[in-house]
């Protein structure tokens, strides 16, 4: 059975790319098929697992999306590149804003993505969506495709006042497009245990939302973290057996628990 998690906030800057990508290895470096796929027409996630010029890429999710809509036939493969972490990548580039437009006007356009996972699925055993940052239709797509959400939260108080704003809408999804969704947890992330503002943010989290939805440790803030969206690597490669691998690692067994 494979899994789909989509990966949210329509806040930029939380921590989405670099979550889904020290998951997705963390799973794949446990043995799982991994799919990461990159639903940000910034290309980040592309563009941190070390991949040259997203935007001078010819095959992406784009090009995937827009076959699903034209009901144009592809391999199963098309477009999906191997990162040497052991994963697998569909990448995205700035074309991917165009889809969102073009998406407007389609039959059942939340429907477009799950439509593509939906046939590939088989294939892994997780497959991760790194959203962008708005609850456009391409996220809307994401959520519909998804079958457990993960919300990484930076540890600041206008973070987590935009959280109610996403819960509704995936609650909306849930009841109109896709009744299986879960909310997995919500992941702090960037979170300065030294400072009392940050503790106090995990707190206000945990008594806002705690009873409801899982909160999941916290990620540290670390400066070895921030380096490796230049590096295309993993926390794992470029700092083993520092404090963000080991809370990466945490996340993963919570993750797995639930196989
Ligand atoms: P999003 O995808 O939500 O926009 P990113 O994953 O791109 O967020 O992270 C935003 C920035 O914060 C990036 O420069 C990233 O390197 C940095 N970052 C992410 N996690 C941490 C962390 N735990 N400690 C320090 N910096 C981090
Ligand atoms: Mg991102």
């Amino acid at each position: 059975m494979s899994r789909v998690i989509a990966v949210v906030n329509q806040k930029g800057g939380v921590g989405k790319t670099t979550s889904t990508i020290n998951l997705g290895i963390g799973l794949a470096q446990a043995g799982r098929k991994v799919l990461l796929i990159d639903g940000d027409p910034q290309g980040s996630l592309t563009d941190c697992l070390g991949f040259p010029e997203p935007d001078g890429m010819d095959t992406t999710l784009s090009n995937v999306m827009l076959n699903v809509m034209n009901e144009a036939d592809m391999p199963l493969s098309f477009g999906i590149l191997h990162h040497e972490e052991r994963v697998e990548v569909l990448p995205a580039n700035i074309e991917l804003s165009g889809i969102e437009v073009t998406l407007v006007n389609t039959m059942c356009r939340e429907l477009v993505l799950k439509n593509y996972i939906d046939r590939i699925k088989e294939a892994y055993d997780y497959i991760l969506i790194d959203c962008m940052p708005s609850l456009g239709l391409l996220t809307i797509n994401a959520l519909a495709a998804a079958d457990e959400v993960i919300i990484p939260v930076q540890a600041s108080k206008p973070s987590v006042r935009g959280l109610q704003q996403l819960i509704r809408t995936i609650g909306k999804v849930r009841k109109q497009v896709n009744p299986h969704l879960k909310i997995k947890g919500i992941l702090p992330n960037m979170v300065d245990a030294r400072t009392t503002y940050a503790r106090g943010v995990v707190d206000l989290l945990k008594s806002g939302y705690g009873e409801q939805l899982k909160i999941y440790e916290s990620i540290p803030r670390s400066v070895r973290m921030e380096e490796t969206s230049a590096e295309g690597k993993s926390i794992y490669k470029h700092e083993p057996g520092g404090k963000t691998a080991e809370a990466y690692h945490r996340l993963v067994g919570e993750v797995l628990i639930d196989e």
